[in-house]
């Protein structure tokens, strides 16, 4: 499960208590200026084991934008994240899915992130209604998956307890992107000097 655009005030913790009461670990792809705003949240998502990504600092399609100014997008979203919670985001999404290609790769060439997209899109921002959201959720799941959602919309975290327990119901277990990568836990990196503190 990921949870792009958050945090938000409200809504981030309530789906921080859902994915709680169920074990469930997830992976939020933040927008930076929200992580400046509440940083006690994105501590909270590490606390509870969840992994933070880099979704840009004011969400712009990235796709229109120079070299400088895309790196300089994520550069004060990581750092950000790295004053709330110690650690640099490792992989990030582009804002509405759109990166060329050569910008994937100057991307991991520049900031060793690789671009994650999803393979279940719900359209929950087009607020189709939480048990709507909840069965696109659970019938697009395939092994594998990475389910995108938004945390800042009220039904999406309205729909999470049927989605999440339809997906445990069918057997599925939950991951964070990282591990899904084969890299190391996330939550649990030790601190690290941040390699792009400059910009
Ligand atoms: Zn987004």
């Amino acid at each position: 499960m990921t949870f792009d655009d958050g945090p938000h005030p409200a809504y981030t913790p309530a789906l921080l208590d859902i994915l709680k009461a169920r074990r469930i670990r997830a992976s939020f792809y933040v927008i930076g200026r929200n992580v400046a705003r509440y940083p006690d949240i994105v501590k909270r998502m590490v606390d509870e084991g969840h992994e933070i990504g880099n979704h840009s600092w004011q969400h712009p399609l990235l796709s229109q934008l120079g070299k400088a100014a895309v790196l300089r997008e994520l550069d004060r979203t990581s750092e950000a994240v790295f004053r709330a919670v110690q650690r640099m985001p490792v992989t990030m999404r582009p804002p509405y899915g759109a990166l060329t290609k050569d910008q994937r790769a100057m991307i991991h060439k520049e900031r060793e992130m690789p671009t994650i997209l999803w393979s279940v899109d719900p359209e929950d921002w087009r607020r189709p209604g939480s048990s709507v959201v909840a069965d696109r959720i659970v019938g697009g799941a395939r092994p594998g998956a990475i389910i995108l959602s938004h945390d800042i919309h009220k039904p999406t975290v309205q729909a999470m307890p049927a989605a999440l327990d339809g997906l445990i119901e069918r057997g599925y277990r939950f991951a964070t992107v990282s591990m899904i990568l084969g890299q190391r836990d996330w939550s649990k990196l030790r601190w690290r000097l941040p390699k792009v503190a400059k910009s």
